[in-house]
Protein backbone atom coordinates (compact mmCIF):
# COMPACT_ATOMS: atom_id res chain seq x y z
CA UNK A 1 0.00 0.00 0.00
CA UNK A 2 1.68 3.11 -0.92
CA UNK A 3 -1.14 5.73 0.67
CA UNK A 4 -0.08 8.43 -2.45
CA UNK A 5 -2.65 9.99 -3.98
CA UNK A 6 -3.58 8.73 -7.89
CA UNK A 7 -2.55 10.70 -10.70
CA UNK A 8 -6.17 10.94 -12.02
CA UNK A 9 -6.85 13.33 -9.43
CA UNK A 10 -9.77 10.74 -8.34
CA UNK A 11 -9.31 11.73 -4.65
CA UNK A 12 -8.17 7.89 -4.33
CA UNK A 13 -5.29 6.41 -3.41
CA UNK A 14 -3.14 5.06 -6.18
CA UNK A 15 -3.21 1.48 -4.84
CA UNK A 16 -7.09 1.91 -4.79
CA UNK A 17 -7.51 3.67 -8.26
CA UNK A 18 -5.67 3.14 -11.20
CA UNK A 19 -2.37 0.95 -9.49
CA UNK A 20 -4.67 -2.52 -10.27
CA UNK A 21 -5.74 -1.82 -13.79
CA UNK A 22 -1.57 -0.17 -14.39
CA UNK A 23 -0.25 -3.66 -13.15
CA UNK A 24 -2.72 -5.52 -15.04
CA UNK A 25 -4.47 -6.91 -11.87
CA UNK A 26 -7.90 -5.48 -13.31
CA UNK A 27 -9.70 -3.94 -15.97
CA UNK A 28 -11.48 -0.96 -15.93
CA UNK A 29 -15.30 -1.01 -15.70
CA UNK A 30 -16.41 2.31 -16.91
CA UNK A 31 -15.21 4.24 -19.87
CA UNK A 32 -14.08 7.29 -17.04
CA UNK A 33 -12.08 4.71 -15.17
CA UNK A 34 -9.95 3.58 -18.51
CA UNK A 35 -9.52 7.63 -19.34
CA UNK A 36 -8.65 7.77 -15.64
CA UNK A 37 -5.81 5.36 -16.15
CA UNK A 38 -4.72 6.37 -19.65
CA UNK A 39 -4.12 9.37 -17.87
CA UNK A 40 -2.25 7.63 -14.73
CA UNK A 41 -0.26 6.07 -17.56
CA UNK A 42 0.58 9.07 -19.03
CA UNK A 43 2.18 10.20 -15.68
CA UNK A 44 3.64 8.01 -14.81
CA UNK A 45 5.42 7.19 -18.20
CA UNK A 46 3.96 3.29 -18.54
CA UNK A 47 3.67 3.56 -22.36
CA UNK A 48 3.08 0.03 -22.99
CA UNK A 49 -0.37 0.50 -20.97
CA UNK A 50 -1.10 3.66 -23.18
CA UNK A 51 -0.48 0.84 -26.53
CA UNK A 52 -2.59 -1.77 -25.01
CA UNK A 53 -5.33 0.77 -24.35
CA UNK A 54 -5.73 1.82 -27.64
CA UNK A 55 -8.54 1.25 -29.70
CA UNK A 56 -8.22 -1.94 -31.74
CA UNK A 57 -7.33 -1.55 -35.72
CA UNK A 58 -10.41 -4.13 -35.53
CA UNK A 59 -12.49 -2.28 -33.75
CA UNK A 60 -15.09 -1.40 -36.81
CA UNK A 61 -15.06 -5.27 -37.03
CA UNK A 62 -15.42 -6.64 -33.33
CA UNK A 63 -18.96 -3.92 -33.34
CA UNK A 64 -19.99 -5.04 -36.01
CA UNK A 65 -20.04 -8.53 -34.18
CA UNK A 66 -21.61 -6.79 -31.35
CA UNK A 67 -19.16 -7.68 -28.99
CA UNK A 68 -18.04 -4.01 -27.97
CA UNK A 69 -20.89 -1.37 -27.30
CA UNK A 70 -20.95 2.18 -27.05
CA UNK A 71 -20.90 4.36 -24.43
CA UNK A 72 -21.47 7.90 -23.47
CA UNK A 73 -18.99 9.75 -21.03
CA UNK A 74 -20.49 12.07 -18.22
CA UNK A 75 -17.96 14.32 -16.42
CA UNK A 76 -18.88 16.84 -14.13
CA UNK A 77 -18.92 19.89 -15.51
CA UNK A 78 -16.05 21.99 -14.23
CA UNK A 79 -14.99 25.88 -15.54
CA UNK A 80 -12.05 25.36 -18.08
CA UNK A 81 -8.85 26.68 -16.49
CA UNK A 82 -7.54 30.22 -17.91
CA UNK A 83 -4.31 29.71 -19.81
CA UNK A 84 -1.54 31.09 -17.53
CA UNK A 85 1.76 33.12 -19.05
CA UNK A 86 4.80 32.17 -17.93
ZN1 LIG B 1 -6.82 6.90 -10.59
Amino acid sequence: MSGEGCPCGSGKGFDLCCEPYLAGKALPETAEALMRSRYSAYVRQLIPYLKETLWPRDAPVAAARGSICAVNLILPERPCPKPQRP
